[in-house]
């Protein structure tokens, strides 16, 4: 895994791909800074070799060219702040004028290069416009996790240009590391918690994971289609009728990998789907007609609790229910309290891939789990166990 300490770049321009598609209010104001942070330790880790950093992103989805909304100029003081330096802005990605900025950046100074997908050779992987964007630097890093699942332009295609000149960045480094930790060589046992809305999205995850793991917790509303293939009355919750056959062949699976499942055994239950619904607590095979399991129970929450405390590698991909109703979000915060008393008795634990990275940041309880994974979209890709096009790039010679 080539990484940034691997090149000596030395005044060298160093392109690096980042994501700083954070977002902004109708001012133009950055209300969440934390992709930008995430990209400071490689920015200054360049900077303490020496290297120039011309950095490029996409912002939003522009259509059709041009929109100055979404312009990279609306975080450049904000960038200054945050990294402590200098920080310049072009307003284009390729182009003579750009080339020449990036030959000319002075030392100490980041160059901010404006929005990628003002040019719609970015997101269709144009050869063309990929070799544009190749002229600004001699090296290129990409740290760009939220789209190394794109084979767009300056994530995968423009690594050709850089054979033995490219390398991951911190971010990338991290995310590849810690989900390794897990897939590949992670401590037995290990527990794989994975909820959510639709089995449907989660079919090849599951199948990764099966010969990895060693106790599969289903939660969320994809429980229910398993509960159904159980013969579970399931009432007027979230079943897909077109997967309960599946549902019935991943546990056969399971069960000839040697790997325990643990399915809900009560859910919190509601009349309508709303915070303020009528709510009521029963045996999860037996949902009533006119009620939706929302939630796991208490009673899942503590026979999940011995499994977990055993537990020496932790993933957990998608919340125990609607953790975004408050009255519907106890067995999503029992599940992460779970998590993080394992983690604090030396649990290895990552959470990815799925929305339960907004529930454990809604429980603020971040730094309580070994690591939050930055990539919704692309960790689900990576623990489906697909090659992402943004890291085959950078370890094709
Ligand atoms: P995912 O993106 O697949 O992790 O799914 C997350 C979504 O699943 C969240 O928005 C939850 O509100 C939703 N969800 C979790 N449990 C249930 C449930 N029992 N019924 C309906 N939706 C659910």
């Amino acid at each position: 895994m080539p990484s940034i300490n691997d090149l000596n770049m030395e005044g060298a321009r160093v392109l690096v791909r980042v994501d700083f598609n954070v977002p902004l209010n109708e001012d133009q104001q950055i209300t969440d800074d934390s992709r930008m942070q995430a990209h400071i330790p490689s920015l200054k880790a360049i900077l303490a070799k020496g290297g120039r950093p011309i950095v490029m992103s996409h912002l939003g989805r522009p259509k059709g060219g041009r929109d100055p909304k979404l312009s990279l100029a609306h975080l450049v003081d904000h960038l200054k702040a945050i990294s402590g330096v200098e920080v310049q802005f072009i307003n284009d990605c390729i182009g003579e004028e750009v080339e020449i900025a990036s030959k000319n950046l002075p030392e100490n100074t980041i160059l901010l290069l404006e929005n990628l997908r003002f040019h719609d050779g970015e997101t269709k992987g144009d050869e063309n416009f990929a070799y544009g964007l190749s002229k600004n630097g001699d090296f290129y890093i990409n740290d760009a996790f939220g789209t190394a699942h794109r084979a767009h332009a300056s994530t995968a295609i423009i690594a050709n240009y850089f054979s033995g000149k490219k390398a991951f960045g911190l971010v990338m480094k991290a995310e590849i590391d810690n989900v390794n930790k897990v897939l590949n060589g992670g401590q037995n046992p290990i527990t794989a918690i994975v909820g959510g809305a639709k089995v449907s999205s989660k079919i090849s995850v599951l199948e990764n994971l099966l010969p990895k793991i060693d106790h599969l917790v289903i939660g969320g509303g994809m429980a229910f289609t398993f509960l159904k293939a159980q013969g579970a009355s399931t009432g007027n919750s979230l079943v897909e009728d077109d997967f309960v056959e599946m549902a019935a062949k991943i546990m056969q699976e399971a069960e000839k990998q040697g790997v325990k499942i643990h399915l809900p055994v009560d859910a919190v239950i509601a009349d309508d789907f709303n915070n303020s619904a009528k709510r009521d607590i029963v045996d999860a095979k037996s949902i009533p007609d006119g009620w939706m399991g929302l939630d796991a129970g208490p009673e899942t929450i503590s026979a999940l609790a011995p499994i977990m405390e055993a537990s020496k590698t932790i993933l957990w991909n998608g919340p125990m229910g609607v953790f975004e109703f408050e009255n519907f979000s106890a067995g999503t915060k029992g599940a992460a309290d779970l998590i993080a008393k394992a983690t604090s008795q030396g649990a290895f634990s990552l959470v990815g891939g799925g929305d339960s990275v907004a529930a454990i940041k809604k429980f603020n309880m971040a730094e309580q789990v070994s690591y939050v994974s930055t990539g919704g979209g692309a960790m689900l890709e990576f623990l489906e166990g697909k090659t992402l096009p943004g890291i085959a790039a950078i370890q094709d010679k």
